[in-house]
């Protein structure tokens, strides 16, 4: 017997019994292992719609002006705290997204079996590459040097700490892991859950909010408006990591201990603490717009908001939104030729892909 599947707009005559085998064989973890890149029929959605919504977010750093950033930079009207946060955003990011793709490549997209999981990976590691080039692009546009950045990284305790954290969770799993045991299984994971929901989903958001605040202020627009493309781009990598963990856990029910969950939960009280440290380094003195408290506040609320996502409870609970516009400059989509470059063309007939407030 014969059936018609569906792959978005395309659709696929399959021979039944062998599409329900294949079908049956899917797993996160553990599924059958084949050569071929057999996406048909999906078992995870959600891994496909996401990877034509972030392929129709496509942007490319060069499609974006600096002169205005450039001028700034060189002169004399930004503080000194104005330009710290922007060497502390290069800094942190210049590396952190390296981290991030590096992961997905040689551990999350290698232990998981299902194709469209391995679709959906290979389009988030390519975003990774795209912010990484747009870190690059911001440094040669003001002319920082790039040794100086790579030095924040090793020399800055609270940015170290926050590297530690997350490497932690990556050195001990490789393709070759059993992921047949209980312990691997939770190492899994605890690495899905640390890299999407405490570094990508809470410790990002630190910078995220000073940088988007200055441009606010009408400074570095450049550098503002590809953070909120690549804030925007988060989003949707903390949607892979979300769905990718809650179905680990789904098909894998003897991981989800109570112990279990408080060791998360442990986790992201840990990522906040770091975060706020973290935050204290980047504004030791209240700048113009700029508070500390408020940007501490919004870790708690945004932690919160990850651990509620995936079915934990939640640390501080009924903590306000003390930066709502943040949500709102994420929205792109809102805007009218927000923007004239290549973006609009790699949208082609497709609308804009618009991502809502609830993923703030
Ligand atoms: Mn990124
Ligand atoms: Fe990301």
């Amino acid at each position: 017997m014969e059936k018609t599947f569906e792959i978005g707009s395309k659709s696929f005559v399959l021979d039944q019994t062998k599409a329900e085998e294949a079908y049956a064989a899917k797993r996160v973890i553990n599924g059958r292992q084949t050569m071929a890149f057999n996406l048909l029929p999906l078992r995870y959605q959600w891994s496909y719609d996401l990877y034509r919504t972030m392929k129709a977010n496509h942007w490319e750093p060069e499609d974006i002006p600096m002169q205005k950033d450039v001028e700034q930079w060189r002169s004399n009207d930004l503080t000194e705290q104005e330009r710290w946060i922007i060497r502390m955003g290069i800094g942190y990011f210049s590396a952190a997204e390296g981290i991030v793709g590096d992961n997905i490549i040689h551990v999350v997209r290698e232990m998981v079996t299902a194709p469209e999981l391995k679709l959906v990976l290979g389009r988030h590691a390519h975003e990774e590459n795209i912010h990484a080039d747009s870190l690059l692009y911001m440094i040669s546009s003001l002319g920082i040097n790039p040794h100086e950045c790579e030095a924040m990284f090793e020399q800055i305790p609270t940015i170290l700490r926050k590297n530690e954290f997350v490497t932690n969770v990556s050195n001990s799993l490789r393709r070759e892991t059993d992921l047949t045991t209980p312990e691997n299984k939770k190492l899994l994971a605890k690495n899905i859950f640390v890299f999407g929901q405490c570094m990508e989903g809470t410790q990002f958001y630190g910078l995220f909010g000073m940088i988007l605040s200055l441009y606010r202020q009408n400074k570095f627009p450049g550098i503002g408006q590809m953070f909120r493309y690549t804030l925007r781009d988060e989003s949707n990598h903390i949607e892979v990591f979300r769905n990718l963990f809650m179905d680990l856990v789904e098909e894998n029910q003897e991981i989800w201990t109570k112990d279990f969950q408080e060791e998360l939960r442990d986790l992201m009280a840990e990522a906040v603490r770091l975060e706020k440290e973290f935050i204290e380094d980047c504004l030791p003195t209240n700048a113009v717009g700029l508070s500390a408290d408020e940007f501490t506040q919004y870790i708690d609320y945004i932690a919160d908001r990850r651990l509620i996502g995936v079915g934990l409870k939640p640390l501080s609970q009924g903590v306000d939104n003390p930066l709502p516009w943040l949500a709102e400059l994420m929205d792109i989509g809102k805007e009218q030729n927000f923007f004239e470059g290549r973006v609009t063309e790699y949208q082609k007939a497709s609308a804009l892909e618009v991502v809502s407030d609830d993923d703030l």
